[in-house]
């Protein structure tokens, strides 16, 4: 399969065409035709299978298909991870998706400066990449507002519960619209990631790789 045959903008296959990106994995092949359709997906999915992309892709078209005019400019898509390098991984991979598009990304983790992060999200930004916690504190001060979601990705699910994310998962997640696409990635599964993607997914496709 080609990218060019997945549905995604020039300016999309532009970016990964720079990217030295030849052909899709079988994660992209399958993840991202799903994901434009607007479905809740459950990917079983270890790092270095191409899962970034595969939820990125998608979600940068989407974002691109239907452009909201509002100002400031509400954070329509966020991504939480369970750590604050896979966070700049994940911001990295968006930035360089969506560098000829029109979108500002931003990475909010803990252990640094909060500053510079509340300066970019006071001035807008489409897509947050977020560890849970340091996320909280700026939604709690007042700098984050979650309600015009429309698109929720939780990766890396399993290393969340493991890291004892659930509590702040399940705050963050009361927060959002009801209406909204969700997207779990997690290498494993187990009683409780089942528990959470039946809470959180609504009649999701299931892809494992
Ligand atoms: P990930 O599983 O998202 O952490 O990606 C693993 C690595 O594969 C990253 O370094 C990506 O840049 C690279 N990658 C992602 N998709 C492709 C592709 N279709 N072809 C070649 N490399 C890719």
């Amino acid at each position: 399969m080609l990218f060019s045959e997945l549905g995604l903008s020039e300016q999309i296959l532009r970016a990964v065409a720079e990217q030295g990106y030849e052909t899709p994995t079988p994660i992209q092949e399958q993840a991202i035709p799903v994901i434009l359709q607007g479905r809740d997906v459950l990917a079983g999915a270890q790092t270095g299978t191409g899962k970034t992309a595969g939820f990125t892709l998608p979600l940068l078209q989407l974002l691109q298909q239907a452009p909201v005019r509002k100002k400031p400019r509400p954070i329509r898509v966020l991504i939480l991870t369970p750590t604050r390098e896979l966070a700049l991984q994940v911001y990295e991979s968006v930035c360089s998706y969506g560098k000829h598009l029109p979108f500002f990304a931003e990475a909010i983790f803990g252990g640094v400066s909060s500053k510079p992060q509340i300066q970019k999200l006071q001035r807008g930004t489409d897509i947050v990449v977020a560890t849970p916690g340091r996320l909280l504190d700026l939604i709690q001060q007042g700098y984050a507002d979650l309600s015009q979601i429309e698109y929720f990705v939780l990766d890396e699910a399993d290393r969340m519960l493991d890291m004892g994310f659930i509590r702040d998962i399940r705050k963050i997640i009361q927060l959002l619209p009801a209406r909204r696409q969700n997207l779990l990635f997690s290498a494993t599964y187990s009683p409780e990631i089942s528990t959470l993607a039946e809470q959180l997914l609504s009649d999701p496709v299931e892809i494992a790789v």
